[in-house]
């Protein structure tokens, strides 16, 4: 006979979790540029990586596109939290569009970090996923000198022209430890690679990563909420399974969870990507609390108080003045 589950339900919620400086900033853009200038304003790709925010913009008058050419000459663009190559900002202004720029200043941190190498001769071995924008966007910065390190299998095939001239950057969304690993294998394989000045994976993904791990070793079910193609999103899958939780799903909305997930399960994680808006976590809880998770437990490992400020194209009045 089974023996009847006694434990009590329970949810630990990460924290930090949710929305990024970077995050928001992109997202208050394009509402701004919705306000200033009206609807239609053109976004290029997806503003962040999360349907419901896409989805939600659409709704007040944002048109996404995937290229510059999709947009009506003399238009306003915004160009995506993750960065643009300098290819898209010539192409913008050849149509005569009116771009706002809302790459997340840490992916433009990153940039500046090729641009500088290139010009001094380095070879630059980008840690990051194939056809993320971001790193198409990183990669358009020093395009001769740069060569995509996509997993750490490429490491034995990689080919590089100077071994002594070579530094690793690396896309901000990333595994902390599964870069670092991979990081390991390149400096086996090229003993005087350089490290990048600072690092390049972003506060928020390193700071989500440290609370889904400490969720993740006492919780049997995690639950990550945040869309498919978004990068950090899908690494905290990763990282809850690679830390003790037997079982971790990402959904965009709780109406995604399984009740069978639930079976046997007492405690369950739960997280959100950087692109997620909170009201997607509050239904997750809700659903959880009508399964009979009510208590919920906050596992706060650090306090997040960074923002950015905006666009500076939206920063000046309707004049034009700063
Ligand atoms: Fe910027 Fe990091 Fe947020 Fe990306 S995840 S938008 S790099 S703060």
């Amino acid at each position: 006979r089974d023996i009847p589950d006694t434990r009590p339900k329970r949810v630990l919620l990460a924290a930090p979790r949710g929305y990024c400086a970077g995050v928001d900033r992109a997202v208050i853009a394009v509402e701004k540029a919705l306000e200033r200038f009206g609807a239609p304003v053109y976004v290029r790709k997806q503003i962040v990586h999360n349907v419901h925010v896409v989805s939600t913009l659409e709704k007040r008058g944002a048109i996404f596109v995937d290229e510059v050419d999709d947009v009506p000459e003399g238009a306003h663009i915004v160009f995506s939290a993750h960065g643009v190559s300098p290819a898209v900002v010539q192409g913008a202004a050849a149509r005569g569009l009116d771009a706002i720029d809302a790459t997340c200043p840490l992916v433009t941190k990153v940039h500046r970090e090729a641009t500088r190498f290139a010009r001094d001769d380095y070879e630059i071995l980008l840690i990051g996923h194939r056809g993320h924008e971001e790193v198409e966007g990183t990669m358009g910065h020093a395009p001769e000198r740069t060569t995509l390190v996509n997993s750490p299998a490429d490491v034995a095939t990689i080919e590089v022209r100077n071994p002594d001239h070579l530094v690793w950057l690396s896309q901000t969304t990333l595994s902390v430890d599964e870069t670092m690993e991979t990081v390991r294998l390149l400096r086996e394989r090229f003993p005087a690679l350089q490290d990048p000045p600072s690092d390049d994976i972003c506060y928020a993904t390193q700071n989500r990563q440290v609370a889904i791990k400490k969720v993740a070793e006492q919780a049997e079910l995690v639950i990550v909420v945040g869309s498919a193609n978004s990068s950090n999103t899908v690494r905290l899958v990763d990282v809850a399974l690679e830390n003790g939780a037997r079982a971790a799903y990402r959904v965009d909305y709780a109406s995604e969870i399984q009740q069978e997930w639930l079976d046997g399960v007492a405690t369950v994680g739960v997280s959100s990507g950087a692109s997620v808006p909170e009201v997607l976590v509050q239904e997750v809880l809700d659903d959880l609390a009508d399964a009979g998770y009510r208590d919920v437990e906050s596992v706060v490992t650090a306090e997040e108080d960074l923002m950015f400020s905006l666009p500076r194209e939206l920063r000046r009045d309707a004049d034009g003045n700063p």
